[in-house]
Order: structure tokens, then C-alpha cells, then sequence
């Protein structure tokens, strides 16, 4: 392991896209080690038993406004056209389910509200906020006007609180405002989940993507191998097979595993994934429904609507589940949970790191944050700019 000029740990984006530059623009021998029998981290897709594209760890939609992440990641993809639409599928009292779009927007207003109320409340809404623009649930609710103030209950009642209370297993107003700021209120009839300049799915799928990212003679990947079974960062240098590695150390699994959780663990929330093959064409009208009343999952995805594979007669779709983080062997850490204390035990994990200058903490896990993929990639281009 140590004849490597740097060592990345993780072949998600974080990793794959900082392993092809060093390895490419720097001509660096890049080891990169990865845990799981597989490359591309939570964006790996495969094909399943009954042929369908799957994405194994949740729905994964690219989009961005970052020129340079899109032309980057094109080098190594074509892309198919692919404009997210959500819908929230709701109870009736009367029995049956009524769904509109999510976002809530002036499409799901009219149908929510029917034509005369939807009117009268969407002219009050533009007044207040002007048409095409986003506000969150949490501005919209503090709004004094006694009519905006019961469509925001409404809203919160209908899109939000179950919602979020299954996500994270708190309310609205306790988690971090940026996180139900990813899908405000949205003064516009685009239906779309995203209003992103590029957005779409990568033409073959996500794992032939990382498959020629990671595919350059310089680079030396190893599945099934554990990083910290040979990395050792508790004393003044870089250990690498109890040799000192004064070499870049590119890591994007989790910070608190890192230093052996001497701080105590990060809090994550889990998901567990339940997919279902049935068969039919098509089980949905969308390729996400969430379930934002009542059930116990959040969404069920159907990857055909994603995907746009032709296959007929059979379809395959997901439930997810979201549930505490408690550690078990096997079990994924997938989404930090961003709050001021979390943030505070993570910054001393950081402090711990910062005292070794080739550790790089870099990815969804090691920098503790809610990064999408275009984000994740933007941080990996840029730190590799440095290390070039
Ligand atoms: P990861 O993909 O988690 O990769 C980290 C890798 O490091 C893993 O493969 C792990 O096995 C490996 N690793 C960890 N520790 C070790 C170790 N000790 N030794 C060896 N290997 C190790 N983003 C979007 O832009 N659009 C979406 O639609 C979208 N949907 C999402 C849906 C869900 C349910 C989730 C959870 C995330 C979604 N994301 C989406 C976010 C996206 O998954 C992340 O932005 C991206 O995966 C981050 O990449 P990463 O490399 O930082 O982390
Ligand atoms: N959210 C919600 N109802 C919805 C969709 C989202 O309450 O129908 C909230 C919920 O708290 C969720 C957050 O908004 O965690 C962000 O949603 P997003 O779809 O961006 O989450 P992702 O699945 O991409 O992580």
C-alpha cells in the first residue's frame, strides 16, 4: 500500500472524482480502497433480478447549475434528459387519495383548493412574493395575513410534518431550515422537482460513469478492503501498514470512525430500502410519490419512470424507510443530521484531522453535510486544484 504516491479512501463521487485528477492532471499512482464490493459509493445502480436498472441506495436524480461539475462528469458519460416531477399522494376523508405536485406549487393550489379559492389565494400569494419565486414553509408560516397563514397550515399539515417526522423523527421547526428549504413553496406552474440548467441521468446509468472515472492506468483500486484496517491517523504522522505515509490521504468514510469514536459517535439517520418487483408496465404516474400523511415510509420510487429503460410488462419499485443510525455492522450512515451540537462534535473530529496537513476529509460522510452529487464533485475539483 505505501508505494502509492496518494491513497483515496471511498470510490463515491468524493472519491472517484478526486482519485481521475490526481491520478490524470497530476500524474499521481493513486490507490483507491473501497469498502464495499462495488464502486460509486450511494450512487451505484445495478441491474436486478428482474432485469430493471435499480438504484440499490435510494433514488439518484443528477442536477446543477455548475457548469464545470456538468462538463467534468460528461467526460465520462452521456446523458439522458430527465426532468424530476414528485407528486404527494394524499388521503381523502371521503375515502379514496388525491395527489398533487411537490414542490407545492400553483398547479397543486388549484388542486388543492379548487378553482375560485386557488385563484383568490394565488392572487394574494404573487402579491406578496412575486411570481416564479420559492419561499420556504417555515417564511411562509409567518406571514400575518390570516388567509396565507391557513394555506401555510395547510401546507405544513399536507407536505411537511409527517414528512419530516418520518425522515428525521423531528418536526419541521427543530431540524435545520436549510433542509426543508430544498423544497419550498413555489410560486410557478413548473411542475418539476428541480429547475436546475442541467439535470438528467447518466445515458447507460451511474456505475459505467464511475467505471471509466476510475478507469486510468495510474489508478489501483481495491473492493472489499477496509481503509482503517491499514490507515492509522491517532499519532504525529500517517501510518499506512504501520509505515509512515507522508503522501496525500484523500478520505471520504465517516470522521467519528476515523478517530475511533473518541469523541463519541456523529448521529445519522438510516434508511432501509424495500424494493418490490411486480408484473406491469408502470405501478405510478410519477417517478417519486411521496407519502406525506399517512403510512410509514416516505416515498416509493419506481426507477423505470427515472431511468427511461424499455422494458415491458414488469417494473420495479422502492419503499424507504428512515429510522435512527445505531451503528450495527452493515448498516449505512446516510444522512448527518445538522444541528448545532452535531456540527460542534464534528468540529473537533475536524481539529483532529487538521493536525496531519495531507489528511483531506472530503464527501457527504467526512465533511458531515447534505451534499448532493453536483456539490460533492464541485468540493472534490477543488480540492484537487490545491493538490495539483
Ligand atoms: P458516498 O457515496 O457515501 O461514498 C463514500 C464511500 O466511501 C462509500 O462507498 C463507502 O463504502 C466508502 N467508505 C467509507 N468508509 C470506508 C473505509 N473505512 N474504507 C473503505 N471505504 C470506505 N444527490 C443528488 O445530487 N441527487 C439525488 O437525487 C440524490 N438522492 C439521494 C438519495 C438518497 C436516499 C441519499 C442517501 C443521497 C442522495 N443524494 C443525491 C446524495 C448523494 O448520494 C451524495 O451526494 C453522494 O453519494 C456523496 O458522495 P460521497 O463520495 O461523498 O459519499
Ligand atoms: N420534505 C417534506 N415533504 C416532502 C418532501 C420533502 O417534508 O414531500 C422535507 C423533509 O424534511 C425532507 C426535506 O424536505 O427531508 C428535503 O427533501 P429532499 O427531497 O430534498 O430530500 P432528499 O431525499 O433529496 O434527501
Amino acid at each position: 500500500m505505501c508505494n502509492y504516491d496518494a491513497l483515496v479512501v471511498g470510490s463515491g463521487f468524493a472519491g472517484a472524482v478526486a482519485a481521475r485528477r490526481l491520478a490524470e492532471e497530476a500524474s499521481k499512482r493513486v490507490l483507491v480502497v473501497e469498502r464495499r464490493d462495488h464502486i460509486g459509493g450511494n450512487a451505484y445502480d445495478c441491474l436486478d433480478q428482474a432485469g430493471v436498472l435499480i438504484h440499490r441506495y435510494g433514488p439518484h436524480i443528477f442536477h446543477t447549475n455548475d457548469k464545470r461539475v456538468f462538463h467534468y462528469l460528461s467526460r465520462f458519460t452521456s446523458w439522458q434528459d430527465y426532468q424530476h416531477k414528485v407528486v404527494a399522494s394524499i388521503p381523502l376523508k371521503e375515502g379514496g387519495r388525491t395527489q398533487f405536485p411537490v414542490p407545492f406549487n400553483l398547479t397543486s393550489l388549484a388542486a388543492a383548493f379548487g378553482p375560485e379559492d386557488g385563484q383568490r389565494l394565488k392572487e394574494k400569494l404573487l402579491a406578496a412574493y412575486g411570481a416564479e419565486n420559492k419561499v420556504t414553509i417555515l417564511e411562509l408560516r409567518q406571514n400575518p395575513d390570516p388567509e396565507i397563514a391557513a394555506l401555510a397550515d395547510y401546507v405544513y399539515e399536507h407536505i411537511f410534518v409527517h414528512y419530516t417526522t418520518k425522515q428525521w423523527g423531528q418536526r419541521p421547526e427543530d431540524i435545520d431550515p436549510n433542509t426543508t428549504a430544498r423544497v419550498p413553496i413555489f410560486l410557478s406552474e413548473d411542475c418539476r422537482y428541480f429547475q436546475d440548467a442541467y439535470q438528467g441521468m447518466p445515458l447507460q446509468g451511474y456505475t459505467p460513469l464511475f467505471q471509466r472515472m476510475l478507469d486510468h492506468p495510474n489508478i489501483t483500486m481495491e473492493l472489499g478492503t477496509d481503509a482503517l484496517k491499514h490507515l492509522d491517523v491517532s499519532g504525529e504522522s500517517i501510518l499506512l501498514d504501520g509505515k509512515r505515509f507522508d503522501r496525500p490521504v484523500i478520505y471520504t468514510g465517516q470522521a467519528d470512525e476515523l478517530f475511533a469514536f473518541q469523541y463519541g459517535p456523529l448521529p445519522y439517520r438510516a434508511l432501509d430500502f424495500v424494493f418490490q418487483t411486480l408484473p406491469m408496465d408502470f405501478y405510478q404516474t410519477h417517478g417519486t410519490v411521496n407519502y406525506t400523511v399517512d403510512e410509514n415510509f416516505t416515498r416509493i420510487t419506481e426507477f423505470k419512470h427515472l431511468t427511461g429503460q424499455k422494458i415491458p410488462g414488469v417494473t420495479t419499485i422502492m419503499r424507504e424507510y428512515s429510522r435512527a443510525y445505531t451503528g450495527l455492522a452493515g448498516e449505512i450512515p446516510y444522512y448527518a443530521i445538522i444541528n448545532r451540537s452535531n456540527n460542534a462534535l464534528y468540529a473537533k473530529y475536524a481539529a483532529l484531522a487538521a493536525r496531519h496537513p495531507n489528511l483531506h476529509l472530503l464527501g457527504r460522510l467526512a465533511e458531515y453535510k447534505y451534499y448532493n452529487m453536483d456539490a460533492i464533485t464541485a468540493r472534490a475539483l477543488e480540492l484537487t486544484d490545491r493538490l495539483i
